[in-house]
């Protein structure tokens, strides 16, 4: 590592914070607005003004949070997560995404320095990050939100990958695969296992992995769904079937592929003797 690197990698860490807040306003923000909209389709001026207004506040009393209340995780730590007027409690979503974008942050710095690949990887974990956010509390994967992973995903292969074709075909092949697993399923248990969301989501995925990379992109989410689902029911065992959102499994194993060739090339150089 460069002593360049290494120092950059303070402002990485902040600016990853820093978004991962702002993610945690579209999370709290996105899914009423897409429930409120007919069709969950979401026009994009009514986007950018519930994102933009009204500013930071505590979401039980009301009150506006000042800039120092706001902080990144740090005000989280100082605050223990409530607010500062009422004491209600916020909930570790708001630490975890900051914590989270600060990992991406880091991750993207470390392994790309700052160039385009990095950004592009940086987009794709903080929208993962918001993504799996949203799914877990609300069993719902925005378009609105996974839309954009498409055109970065076929930008992202084509440069940085094996083409604009294997990122065309990437995309169609994750998706026909879902789909035709959740018509399978659809067809054997008579209800719906796999959400529409989940289908987009991998189809978009698809396009920044390439095609060569479907089959364990698939295996590696099915996989660890089906380890994390039996570890669920083996601890409930009443039969309080819920259903398990996909879309952090998807999102889990989509970000270990883009991630692992460089982090495999970084780790060989830094312990090379
Ligand atoms: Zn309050």
């Amino acid at each position: 590592m460069t002593p360049l690197l290494a120092v950059s990698l303070a402002p990485a860490v902040t600016m990853g914070a820093v978004i991962g807040s702002f993610m945690s306003v579209v999370a709290s923000r996105v899914p009423p607005l897409v429930l409120d909209s007919p069709g969950g389709r979401v026009r994009l001026t009514r986007l950018f003004s519930t994102l933009s207004w009204p500013g930071s506040h505590c979401t039980s009393c009301n009150t506006e949070l000042r800039w120092w209340d706001n902080v990144p995780l740090l005000s989280y730590l100082v605050l223990r997560g409530r607010c500062r007027k009422c004491h209600a409690a916020y909930g570790s979503k708001y630490f975890l995404l900051e914590a989270g974008g600060a990992a991406a942050g880091l991750a993207s710095v470390l392994l790309y320095g700052w160039s385009v690949q990095g950004a592009l990887c940086f987009l794709l974990l903080s929208l993962l990050l918001v993504l799996s956010a949203i799914d877990l509390e609300e069993m719902l994967l925005p378009d609105v939100l996974v839309f954009p992973l498409l055109p970065l995903g076929l930008l992202y292969q084509s440069w940085y990958g094996g083409g604009l074709a294997s990122a065309g075909l990437g995309a169609v092949a994750a998706f026909a695969v879902m789909w035709a697993i959740g018509a399978s399923y659809r067809l054997a248990c008579k209800i719906d296992g796999m959400g529409g969301g989940d289908i987009k989501l991998a189809g978009a995925l698809g396009a920044w992995l390439g095609v060569a990379n479907i089959p364990f992109f698939l295996i590696g989410a099915f996989a660890s769904g089906t380890l994390v689902m039996s570890a669920f029911l083996l601890i409930q065992k009443s039969g309080n079937k819920e259903p398990l959102p996909f879309g952090p499994f998807l999102a889990l194993s989509a970000a270990l592929l883009v991630l692992t060739p460089q982090t495999t090339a970084f780790l060989t150089a830094l312990l090379a003797p």
